[in-house]
């Protein structure tokens, strides 16, 4: 598959500049891109959630890789077995295991697909149902009409990313304003 020369048309409804491949990375290495790729785009959600961010807006569901809105664009990431299968429209990611989502000093974010428990048990027939990290309490004041913010719900805790790791992510992955 010829990865770097594949042509993104799509490229012109996304209005996320820095999706130009070359200012990410050109690694070969796939372990090593899809960390690239998915720390550089949790940089810029949590700039945008500090307010630091002056280029187009993000959405409230942003894609782990491409950072434009999941629901817009169908992007999707899941988890089938022990393999993380993301389905990036922007950004060619192949599946990779699951135990390579694990943060590092190099690679300090925790963004990665999580079942929500409840879109993943309604219906008669539940489907899994995953969403980023990053997402997941947007995605419960979105999808579920819970505002962690007002509510405080115990069990939303572990979905609320910490100053350390905010402070880590945009320090390893600067993001300009200009990308
Ligand atoms: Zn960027
Ligand atoms: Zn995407
Ligand atoms: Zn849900």
């Amino acid at each position: 598959m010829m990865e770097s020369k594949r042509k993104l048309n799509p490229l012109v409804e996304n209005s996320n500049t820095c999706l130009n491949l070359q200012v990410l990375t050109n690694s070969k290495d796939k372990t090593r891109r899809e960390r690239i790729l998915r720390n550089h785009m949790a940089s810029h959600m949590i700039a945008a959630w500090e307010g630091r961010w002056k280029g187009a807006e993000i959405a409230h569901d942003p894609c782990m890789y491409c950072c434009s809105s999941m629901r817009m664009t169908g992007c999707t990431v899941e988890i089938v077995g022990s393999k993380v299968k993301p389905e990036c429209k922007f950004q060619h990611v192949s599946e990779f295991p699951q135990k390579s989502l694990k943060s590092s000093k190099n690679f300090p974010t925790t963004n990665q697909p999580m079942r929500c428990e409840r879109c993943s048990s309604a219906g008669p027939k539940p489907k899994e149902v995953f969403i980023p990290k990053y997402n997941m309490l947007s995605h419960y004041k979105e999808v579920h009409g819970i505002d962690y913010d007002e509510e405080h719900c115990d069990y939303l805790h572990k979905y609320v990313i910490g100053e350390d790791e905010k402070k880590k992510v945009t320090d390893k992955f600067e993001v300009g304003e200009s990308e």
